[in-house]
């Protein structure tokens, strides 16, 4: 499908999850968030409806992500009921880790083809402190689990301020290099101010190739991070919520007055 800039759409990302084990700073309020009425949150049926109404209209490309997308009870399995759809050539998750050692070999099995860490700093109480309590260890026997698991390519994203040769991600790079893994530096953004960027290492933030669709926890298509639109799947149908978000695709990011990273999935 292409949308009216002319931009080939074939990627949905798809947060199934509001809830996350950590708080991390730039992501969410220390005093928590108000969490989405279970009854929002999309069963795995109608997220395997918004799959196969994006399948048919040219998606091939899919990313997990949250919340924490872990925590949600019975991920494995939609994981496979997502990678048994043969339209579906590459299917990804993004995960902060902390339950990955566990779930890499089942994630592989289910046919999960890639995974994205986030990993900010290698110091252990900087982890901690950026994290509100998340143990970094969790984290890179994780990573080692998903790289032993055949999870191919295993990514780190590391959130850094401004600069590249800020120490942690000079110490992440040095890890990524170590572990032979591709890091992404992703500069600290803001919704509501409309500041984003061109992902370090990867695709995101360039809004003149832009491929994304995006479908929220509770159902919404959002046809853009940085924009306040949005299409209920429930109200409009998964088909109709597709097409709306597609054709009003903006050609630009602006600002996010009501999203955040943690409901819309980074
Ligand atoms: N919980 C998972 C995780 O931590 O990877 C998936 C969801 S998280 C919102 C997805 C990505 O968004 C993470 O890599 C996170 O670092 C990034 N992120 C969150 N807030 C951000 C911000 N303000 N600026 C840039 N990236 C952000």
């Amino acid at each position: 499908m292409f949308d009216s800039f002319n931009r080939r759409i074939n990627y949905l990302r798809i947060s199934v999850t509001d809830r996350c084990n950590l708080r991390c700073t730039y992501c969410m309020p220390a005093e928590g968030i108000v969490l989405m009425p279970h009854s929002e949150i999309l069963s795995f049926e109608e997220i395997i409806e918004v799959v196969d109404a994006a399948i048919a209209m040219g998606v091939d490309k899919v990313r997990i992500t949250g919340g924490e997308p872990l925590v949600r009870k019975g991920i494995v399995n939609l994981v496979e009921m997502i990678a048994s759809k043969p339209a579906i050539l590459d299917l990804g998750m993004t995960t902060n880790g902390q339950l990955l050692e566990q779930f890499a070999l089942p994630l592989k099995n289910a046919g999960l083809h890639r995974i994205n860490v986030s990993l900010d700093t290698l110091n252990p109480e900087k982890y901690s402190q950026i994290t509100r309590g998340g143990d970094i260890n969790k984290v890179l026997r994780g990573i080692k689990a998903s790289v032993e698991a055949g999870l191919s390519p295993v990514k780190i994203n590391c959130v850094i301020v401004k600069s590249t040769s800020e120490p942690d991600a000079v110490e992440v790079a040095e890890y990524g290099k170590k572990m032979g893994l591709q890091v992404r530096f992703i500069r600290q953004m803001d919704l509501e101010k409309g500041e984003f960027y061109i992902v370090d290492g990867g695709s995101g933030g360039d809004c003149s190739t832009c491929n994304r669709l995006r479908l929220t926890a509770n159902g919404m298509i959002k046809p853009c991070l940085f924009n306040d639109m949005e299409y209920n799947v429930r109200e409009h149908g998964a088909v109709q919520a597709l097409q709306y978000a597609l054709g009003n695709k903006p050609s630009c990011g602006t600002v996010n007055k009501h999203g955040e990273f943690y409901n819309i999935g980074g």
